[in-house]
């Protein structure tokens, strides 16, 4: 039998979000979609989306889609693959060091997310 349904659901994160709304860890604005980021900022990260499929070693736009880098072509890595959601570039470098070295917990969790949605939106299979 199920006990009376008292209308309350304790949601913890429901809660954070009201005692700490999300905002932008790069300009302050509002975070957008519960994140520490704003739609503005999320547009300009460099996302690598261009980048050899074997060691992800950024490409300009002139290089095709499906070819490998000219290291892994002349010697493969002994690893399958590397996935890497943003390049090297302003403000990664940055965020980076806040969330190893500055105890920036909430950037490191932002990290986090970029690179899952960045695994779960590309086409290859899953380890
Ligand atoms: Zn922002
Ligand atoms: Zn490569």
């Amino acid at each position: 039998m199920q006990s009376a349904s008292s209308g309350f659901h304790f949601q913890p994160g429901r809660l954070l979000a009201v005692l700490f709304p999300p905002t932008c860890i790069l300009c302050g604005a509002p975070g957008a979609e519960g994140r520490d980021l704003c739609a503005g900022c999320a547009a300009e990260l460099p996302f690598n989306r261009h980048s050899c499929p074997r060691c992800a070693v950024p490409f300009d736009q002139s290089t095709p889609v499906a070819a490998l880098c000219g290291a892994c072509q002349r010697r493969a890595p002994p690893f399958e693959r590397v996935f890497a959601a943003l390049r090297y570039e302003t403000p990664v470098p940055s965020l980076v060091a806040d969330a190893k070295f500055r105890g920036r917990l909430n950037t490191a969790r932002l990290l986090g997310d970029i690179l899952a949605d960045g695994v779960r939106d590309q086409d290859a299979p899953l380890p």
